[in-house]
C-alpha cells in the first residue's frame, strides 16, 4: 500500500485504520482529494469554476438560506458614483464585444461570495481578455465616475471580491494566457485570470511549482492570490508572494498600464512599487499579468498525519520537526478534533489514525528519497517515543498523498455546510495560538454550533472558526470585537492572510497605528482619488 517503505520505521506506521470513526459508515468513507471541490472546468471562462456555482447545485446547498443583501445587513452607505445608464452599457459593448453580461441570473453567483455571506447588487459584469481593454475599462469608468470591483475565483474570505452596491464587477476569467516559461529560471509569466491549479499542472510538467499552494487552487486565479497576498499551504517553505513575485501588470485607476513586468531576481532601481498592488484587495489597481519564481519541483515528497494528546504536544512536535527535518520541513499543518469531527460528519472523510485531541500533519520535500526517508524516521521515532504523539500514519505516494492533506485542506468547505461561519484568521505567538479557541468556547457556550480551531502552525497562522444555524447580530457581538481585542493584547494580525476585505476593513486599526492607516488612506488617495476601485473594502469607514 505504501510505496517505498524505509526498513527502520516500524511496521504499525503504515497502519491506515481499519475501524470507521463513530458516525461515518464504512460505505460512506470516501477520500476526495482528487474531486476537490472547487474544481476545473466550469461555465466561468475557459479554465476556472466559480465553486459557488458548483455548490448552487448540490443538494447541500440546494436548501441553503437567501443571502442577505450586504446593504441591508451592515450599516453601509453608498458613495455618490454614477449609476451605469444605457449609454454606458453601449460604451462597455464596444470595449468588450459580447462580454457585457447583464442577465441577472449570470450576475448572481458572482455577486455573492463563495463562504455565502455577502450580496451586492451589481447588475453589469465585464469579462476583459487583454490589459488594453481593462485599461479601456478604467479609463471609461473613471471619466464617468463609475464604480468597480474586481474579481478573479470569487474564493477570497472577507467579503472583498463581490460588490456592496452596483459596482461594476471586472472579472479576469478570461484573461487566462500563459505568456511565458523559462526553464532554467523557473520564471513563469501569465495574465492574472490563471487558475491556480492550472498554473501548477503547467509547471509541474516542466519540473517546477508554483510557490504557493491552497485548498481554493481549482478556482482561484493568480491575479486575486496577489491581490490578496495569499498565504496558503507552501508559506513555510517559500515564503510569501511578496518575495516570489518578481514583476506585475496593473492597470491603474485612470486607465494608465503600469508595466513592472520584470523576471529579474534582482532590481534595486527606486521604490518597489509592485509591493504596493500585492495585498491591494484591487484598491489600488487592477493586476493583469503575473511574472512568479517557481522553484524546482522536490522529487522526493512524504506527508506524516499525526495525532497528539494536547496543544503543548503540538508544540513541541513543531520544535522536535524543525530541528530534525530542518531543510526539508516544508508544510506544518494543525487541526483540532472538532474540525476533523466536521470533515466526517460533512464530507464523510475518515479519520486514518486514532482519535486525538489534536492532530498534525507535517509534509517533507527533497530531493533524495533515502536521505529524506532517515531523518523522518528518527523524528517520527523521537515523538512517539517521547509520548508527543500517540499515533500516526505516513503516505508517501501522490494519491495516499492527497488524501491526506485532503483533511486539512477541506476543513473550510465542512466548515460552511455546517451553517453561518464567522471566521477569524489571526497571526499569534505560538504559545498563545490555542488559547482563543478555548476562549471562545468557553465564552460562547450553547451559542454556537461548533468552535474550530486549524492552521498553518508553522507560519503562527490560526484560523479560528464559529459556526452557527444562522448569522446573529449577537453572536457577532459576543465575538467582536473581543477576538480582536484578545488578538491586539497580543500584539497578533486581526488579518494573517486572507486580507481585509469589506467584513474586516473597520478592524484594521487592532494591527496597525493610526499614522500607518494615515499613510494609506493618502496612497489609496494618490492612485484613485475618485475611490472608483473596490470602494467600501480594505480601509476603514471614513466617519
Ligand atoms: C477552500 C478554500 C481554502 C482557502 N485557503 C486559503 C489559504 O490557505 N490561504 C489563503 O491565503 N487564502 C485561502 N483562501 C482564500 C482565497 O482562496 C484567497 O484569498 C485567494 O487568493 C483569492 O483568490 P481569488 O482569485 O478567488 O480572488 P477573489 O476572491 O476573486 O478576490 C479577492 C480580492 O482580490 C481582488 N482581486 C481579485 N483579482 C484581482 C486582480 N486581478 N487585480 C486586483 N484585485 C483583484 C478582489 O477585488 C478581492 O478584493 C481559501 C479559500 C477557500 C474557498
Amino acid at each position: 500500500m505504501m510505496s517505498r517503505l524505509a526498513p527502520r520505521w516500524p511496521a504499525w506506521l503504515f497502519w491506515w485504520q481499519a475501524a470507521c470513526p463513530q458516525g461515518v459508515s464504512a460505505q460512506q468513507r470516501t477520500w476526495a482529494g482528487a474531486s476537490r471541490i472547487p474544481g476545473p472546468g466550469g461555465p466561468w471562462g475557459a479554465t476556472g469554476t466559480s465553486p459557488l456555482v458548483r455548490r448552487g447545485s448540490s443538494s447541500a446547498s440546494s436548501c441553503a438560506p437567501e443571502v442577505v443583501l450586504t446593504r441591508e445587513r451592515y450599516s453601509v452607505r453608498r458613495l455618490p458614483f454614477s449609476v451605469v445608464s444605457e449609454d454606458d452599457l453601449a460604451a462597455l459593448e464596444r470595449i468588450v464585444p459580447g462580454r457585457v453580461i447583464t442577465d441577472p441570473e449570470e450576475l448572481e453567483a458572482p455577486n455573492v461570495d463563495w463562504l455565502r455571506t455577502v450580496r451586492g447588487s451589481s447588475k453589469v459584469l465585464l469579462r476583459p481578455r487583454t490589459s488594453q481593454e481593462v485599461a479601456h475599462i478604467l479609463r471609461y469608468c473613471h471619466e464617468r465616475n463609475l464604480a468597480v470591483s474586481p474579481q478573479g475565483g470569487n474564493t477570497g474570505m472577507v467579503g472583498g471580491s463581490t460588490p456592496v452596491f452596483d459596482e461594476i464587477i471586472v472579472s479576469t476569467a478570461l484573461m487566462n494566457q500563459i505568456v511565458s516559461f523559462h526553464n532554467v529560471s523557473g520564471v513563469l509569466v501569465c495574465q492574472a485570470g490563471c487558475v491556480l491549479e492550472e498554473l501548477s499542472r503547467y509547471v509541474e510538467e516542466r519540473g517546477f511549482v508554483v510557490p504557493l499552494d491552497l485548498g481554493a487552487k481549482g478556482s482561484c486565479h493568480i491575479g486575486g492570490n496577489v491581490a490578496t497576498n495569499a498565504g496558503g499551504l507552501r508559506f513555510l517553505r517559500y515564503g510569501s508572494l511578496r518575495g516570489t513575485v518578481l514583476g506585475l501588470e496593473v492597470v491603474l485607476a485612470n486607465g494608465t498600464i503600469l508595466n513592472c513586468l520584470t523576471s529579474l531576481r534582482k532590481d534595486n532601481t527606486g521604490y518597489d512599487l509592485k509591493q504596493l498592488f500585492i495585498g491591494s484587495e484591487g484598491t489600488l489597481g487592477v493586476i493583469t499579468a503575473v511574472s512568479i519564481l517557481c522553484p524546482p519541483k522536490p522529487s522526493a515528497v512524504n506527508v506524516a498525519f499525526l495525532g497528539c494528546p494536547g496543544f503543548a504536544e503540538v508544540l513541541q512536535t513543531f520544535c522536535t520537526c524543525r530541528g530534525m527535518l530542518g531543510e526539508i520541513l516544508s508544510a506544518f499543518e494543525f487541526m483540532d478534533a472538532e474540525c476533523m469531527k466536521l470533515v466526517g460528519l460533512h464530507l464523510h472523510l475518515a479519520c486514518p489514525v486514532q482519535e486525538s485531541p489534536f492532530y498534525v500533519l507535517i509534509e517533507t520535500s527533497g530531493s533524495g528519497a533515502g536521505h529524506d526517508a532517515e531523518k523522518l524516521s528518527g523524528f517520527l521515532e523521537q515523538v512517539l517515543g517521547s509520548g508527543l504523539v500517540t499515533d500516526g500514519t505516513l503516505a508517501t505516494d501522490q494519491r495516499r498523498i492527497k488524501m491526506l492533506w485532503a483533511l486539512r485542506e477541506r476543513i473550510t468547505e465542512a466548515l460552511s455546510r455546517d451553517g453561518y461561519v464567522y471566521k477569524y484568521d489571526l497571526s499569534l505567538p505560538l504559545d498563545r495560538l490555542y488559547d482563543l479557541v478555548s476562549d471562545l468556547r468557553a465564552r460562547l457556550g450553547l451559542h454556537a454550533k461548533h468552535v474550530v480551531g486549524y492552521g498553518h502552525l508553522g507560519d503562527g497562522n490560526l484560523h479560528l472558526n464559529v459556526t452557527a444555524e444562522a448569522f446573529s447580530p449577537s453572536l457577532l457581538g459576543t465575538l467582536e470585537p473581543y477576538v480582536y481585542e484578545w488578538t491586539a493584547r497580543q500584539r497578533g494580525s486581526v488579518s494573517a492572510e486572507h486580507g481585509l476585505g469589506f467584513k474586516k476593513k473597520d478592524v484594521l486599526g487592532y494591527s496597525k497605528p493610526p499614522e500607518a492607516l494615515q499613510l494609506m488612506q493618502q496612497l489609496k488617495a494618490l492612485l484613485d482619488p475618485k475611490g472608483i476601485l473596490n470602494p467600501y473594502k480594505t480601509l476603514p469607514t471614513r466617519t
